[in-house]
């Protein structure tokens, strides 16, 4: 063992005279080696590759093999082949036998006869030499293992070459580029920088080669977008001060940055929630403490039944802004739940216009409703329902001046109901249009801040209505100024109590709904099919007769209501026809024309009209004799 309490270098001396060999030994067991020894060729050969000597101290005259011939089995096995070899020579001592020892793959070869300390001194050189060796290469292994396995890219440069003397792995990983284009052109990197963060990261860099350090943060775009990188570049010195390679670890932050980004989003609205909610705290409070003075100071039966309605009114706005913040605390704690039942679109719809009017009312606004005709049974929870629909109400009456148009507009099929509220008022910008859902998002204040909310509304609708199933676009109105909101929910089959109470009625009427227009005007035609369809009909129309039987054969009209002066066949034949076509039996078929006079009727009901109605007629007209029973 030695000081550092490593077992001390094992030296195998191969020597056939015994008296040298004895002599060295001792010489090398004094100076602290193990030693073993061997007398000829074959048996050094043998303790080479048993024995793992750090060093063969080889005598070059022996009886089987020569040294030199030793030393070349050595060196031809893998296993011993890094074995350092010390030949020594007394008979070979020439310095063409040196130069064959050395060719031949000795470390070094010495000319006996040899003092002790030379011999010492040499062998203490070798190992020394080997164990730098040793120490370097598994440097280079653990570096290496460390460069390739790390996420993080690593690059190694000499002053003042842009080119990488080395780049790991990670960096095609990374940079989405391949390795061998950047070791040809050491800038290629920095073509994936983001164009905004370019100039700072070249200007960083150029130093960086002067032998500057520098850290930064900064954008590269890739396939999957924009992604953050941290980089760091630093110079490593030699011995004498002197830069020696430049090195640069870059390590992907993406995750981290955008953390960090949502983390100010949310700091950021949470702030402005604070500051919105002192403000709407605060308008309440105080015309509530004006009329307790105003009562105080001054009272009157007058004053005071005055300032107690103020009271209630203000009182109410804050209750509404605290149920408000309540929900959230719930939604957030997601402990909000639904009571799903049977509800009629119409009882929530109605309920939640009730409840909006009187805001619609003071600001002056007007409200078209315009609901399905027959009934629509959804499945969900009628408060809730009512007050996403509220909200839509109120924020339509919010974000529109004084004296707006708002609309209302429910359309059903049998799979769902879309219901629409449409404002003209300030509209919400495009990039604003996702981030409204969003807990505290406020997008434009109406010009007159008629009555701004907390930002709480829609994040609570979309909750709302996820929880039943739906889904809430919001889009421009179809007018151009202002906003529309499209509320998509389910809707149920009708319940069943419901529908034997249906099926009963059902044999004295049948609401009719699939209609057919026949009009040779095509605008006409075109905005009565619209209205039918706004009013919940499934309508679709023809601008000839022959196109009419056509259509009317494919998609069995209830009713089909036709122009009775169409070019070609007119709208005569046109029922004459259908009524002699089997599949339109049940088919009730109602006649619009221009002309009121009796005969004109007559004629109408002899071809097989059931009724007659004269253009131009009322969507509200054509209702009431569509909810009529059939006559014939
Ligand atoms: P708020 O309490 O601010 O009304 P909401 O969540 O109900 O909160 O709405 C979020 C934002 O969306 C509002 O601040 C407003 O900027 C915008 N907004 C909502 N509805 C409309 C609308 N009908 N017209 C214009 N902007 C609207």
């Amino acid at each position: 063992m030695n000081r550092n309490g490593e077992e001390s270098p094992l030296i195998l001396s191969v020597d056939d005279n015994e008296g040298a060999r004895y002599a060295k030994t001792r010489t090398l067991k004094h100076a602290g080696y193990r030693v073993i020894e061997v007398a000829s060729g074959y048996a050094a050969i043998d303790a080479a590759f048993e024995q793992r000597p750090d060093l063969i101290l080889l005598d070059t005259k022996l009886p089987d093999l020569d040294g030199f011939e030793v030393c070349a089995r050595i060196r031809a096995n893998p296993i011993t082949s890094k074995t350092l070899i010390l030949q020594t020579s007394a008979s070979f001592v020439g310095i063409s036998d040196k130069i064959r020892a050395l060719n031949g793959g000795a470390d070094n070869y010495l000319v006996e006869p040899v003092e002790s300390d030379e011999l010492i001194a040499n062998i203490r050189a070798l190992l020394r030499l080997r164990r730098a060796e040793k120490d370097l290469s598994e440097s280079q292994m653990r570096f290496q293992q460390i460069a390739e396995n790390i996420d993080d890219v690593f690059w190694m440069y000499e002053p003042n070459s842009a080119t990488p003397l080395y780049v790991s792995p990670a960096y095609e990983q990374l940079w989405e580029r391949p390795s061998s284009k950047l070791l040809e052109d050491g800038l290629d990197w920095l073509l994936a920088v983001h164009k905004d963060d370019k100039e700072l990261v070249s200007q960083a860099y150029a130093m960086f080669m002067a032998g500057d350090s520098y850290e930064l943060e900064y954008r590269i775009q890739i396939r999957n977008g924009i992604w953050w990188v941290h980089d760091r570049g630093y110079v490593l010195q030699d011995a004498a001060s002197n830069s020696h390679r430049l090195v640069r670890i870059t390590q992907d932050i993406n995750d981290r940055k955008r953390y960090e980004q949502s983390l100010q989003e949310a700091d950021r609205r949470k702030d402005e929630f604070l500051a919105t909610l002192a403000h709407e705290l605060r308008n309440p409070l105080g015309p509530i403490l004006n009329a307790v003075q105003m009562m105080k100071l001054a009272p009157s039966p007058e004053r005071t039944e005055k300032g107690l309605a103020m009271v209630e009114r203000q009182t109410r706005q804050l209750v509404n802004l605290v149920d408000d913040l309540l929900d959230i605390a719930r939604i957030t704690n997601g402990k909000i739940s639904i009571k799903p039942q049977s509800v009629k679109l119409r009882d929530f719809i109605n309920s939640a216009i009730e409840a909006s009017q009187p805001l619609i009312e003071k600001r002056n606004h007007q409200l078209i409703v315009e609901l399905p005709v027959d009934e629509v049974w959804m499945e969900g929870d009628p408060t809730r329902l009512a007050q996403i629909v509220l909200n839509l109400l109120n924020n339509a009456a919010k974000y529109t001046l004084r004296g707006g148009h708002i609309q209302l507009t429910a359309t059903a099929n049998s799979d769902e109901v879309t219901i629409s509220v449409t404002d003209n008022g300030i509209g919400i910008p495009v990039e604003q249009r996702q981030r409204i859902f969003e807990l505290f998002a406020q997008a434009n204040h109406a010009p007159d801040r008629a009555q701004d909310g907390l930002g709480i509304g829609l994040s609570l609708v979309k909750t709302l209505v996820d929880m039943h199933g739906g889904s809430i676009y919001v889009m421009d109105a179809d007018e151009g100024a202002g906003s529309r909101f499209d509320l998509v929910l389910p809707v149920s089959g009708t319940p069943h109590i419901e529908e034997e109470n249906l099926a009963i009625s059902s044999k004295t009427s049948v609401l009719p709904r699939k209609l057919l227009v026949v009009d040779d005007n095509f605008d006409a035609a075109e905005m009565l099919v619209q209205l039918l369809s706004n009013a919940g009909y499934e309508a679709q129309y023809a601008v000839d007769g022959v196109q009419a039987i056509e259509l009317a054969q494919a998609f069995i009209p209830d009713v089909v209501l036709c122009d009775i002066g169409l070019p070609g066949m007119d709208g005569h034949e046109v029922a004459r026809r259908m009524s002699l076509i089997p599949a339109l039996q049940n088919t009730r078929l109602i006649a619009l024309t221009g002309y009121g006079t009796s005969t004109s009727k007559f004629k109408s009901r002899e071809a097989g009209f059931e009724a007659h109605l004269v253009k131009p007629s009322s969507l509200d007209e054509i209702q009431s004799l569509l909810r009529t029973t059939k006559s014939h």
